[in-house]
């Protein structure tokens, strides 16, 4: 209780809100690389308290923002087979893909339904054995265990019409590539919370031996998150990179080893593309031999269209930091959250749609 009542506390914000104004005297560049980090920085107003030579960049931290157009267009190819069900997350539905989205889909009569978990998913095959249930897997490793939980469900169960396409992505290799890209130039990244409760910060171990660029994993608290940022322009300060664990009521060195062994013993890794980065080597999950019957890439013969970039969205551009939400032309004048174009506007994670909500 005592911890809660610190990490919420005004006071102890206000004072590091000092401290780093006192010290932060370089031009720097951080990159957070969460959703949930994006909507909490916006929603405290943290950017409006930092030095102007701070600037929070919003990276690949939105699941269904970097899920590649490809993917979106074969869930919806997967959508036109008879007799299949897709059993999606609300917020896939309505991201465009090439010419639609599984919600245009849904409405010209395609069986597409909202769950709220993969075991939603899973049931709605035990109670369809007529129908095949496809699964979009989205996310990265703080969903993943329970994509890998519904397929043991499924096999547990003897359940054969379950399916699921896996789309998932891998946070360190995506830190690999944004560092190796030298138009990017972050000076520190602000590390997953949620994601590092599963992987550990040792996962991000070989990734900063290589680059000694700072980083910190931090909470969603306005306290954590500044806490986060003060160490990281301490570092930089007086260039001592390091990797720390501001986050350490629930995150550890070695993560979670139960629900790291559950993604073990159903997936693999292997190199995906992703929205903005293209394809990352090692940063995708697909579904290991023992359990391919489960594998939607293989009951299915997807044949997906040659995809276009939708014109004049950015999203691959912001979710690298090297543009904003409103360097893009149709923002806010065509793309809006009820309207929207591209997928950093879909999810409330999305960098567009934490813009549209906050940033005046
Ligand atoms: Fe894409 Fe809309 Fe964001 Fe522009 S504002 S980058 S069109 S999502």
């Amino acid at each position: 209780m005592k911890h809660q009542e610190e990490y919420r506390d005004p006071a102890i914000s206000k004072e590091l809100i000092k401290m780093i104004n006192e010290i932060s005297k370089k031009p720097v560049r951080l990159m957070e690389v969460c959703g949930t980090h994006t909507m909490s920085i916006f929603r405290h107003g943290i950017r409006s308290v930092l030095p102007e030579n701070i600037t929070l960049l919003s990276g690949p931290g939105c699941p269904v923002c970097v899920t590649s157009q490809r993917d979106i267009d074969a869930f919806i190819e997967l959508s036109k087979y008879p007799d299949t069900i897709i059993a999606t997350f609300g917020d896939l539905m309505r991201v465009p893909g090439s010419i639609s989205s599984l919600r245009q889909e849904h409405a010209k009569g395609r069986d597409i339904r909202m769950v709220y978990s993969p075991s939603d998913a899973v049931k709605l095959a035990y109670d369809n054995p007529d129908k095949k249930i496809i699964f979009p897997g989205v996310g990265f490793e703080t969903t993943i265990p329970t994509i890998a939980i519904s397929i043991l469900m499924a096999a547990q169960k003897n359940i054969d019409n379950f399916f699921v396409y896996s789309a998932h992505k891998l946070v360190p290799p995506a830190l690999e590539a944004l560092t190796a890209d030298n138009d990017t130039a972050i000076d520190g990244f602000i590390l997953p919370g949620h994601v590092s409760i599963i992987i550990g910060t040792d996962a991000y171990r070989p990734f900063f031996e290589k680059h000694r660029v700072p980083c910190a994993v931090t909470g969603f608290e306005p306290v954590d998150i500044l806490k986060g940022i003060l160490r990281l322009i301490e570092m930089i300060e007086q260039d001592e990179p390091s990797l720390e664990n501001e986050y350490k009521r629930a995150v550890t060195a070695d993560g979670n080893k139960k629900a790291l062994d559950i993604i073990d013993e159903v997936f693999q890794v292997v190199d995906t593309g992703w929205r903005g980065l293209g394809t990352i080597k090692n940063s995708g999950l697909e579904i290991k031999e023992k359990y391919k019957r489960y594998n939607a890439r293989a009951e299915f013969d997807i044949q997906v269209p040659e995809y276009e970039v939708k014109k004049g969205c950015i999203c691959g551009e912001i979710l690298t930091g090297n543009k904003i939400p409103p360097d893009c032309a149709l923002y806010k004048k065509v793309c809006t959250p009820v309207e929207p174009v591209g997928p950093c506007m879909v999810s409330t994670e999305g960098t567009c749609a934490a813009y549209f909500r906050f940033y005046k």
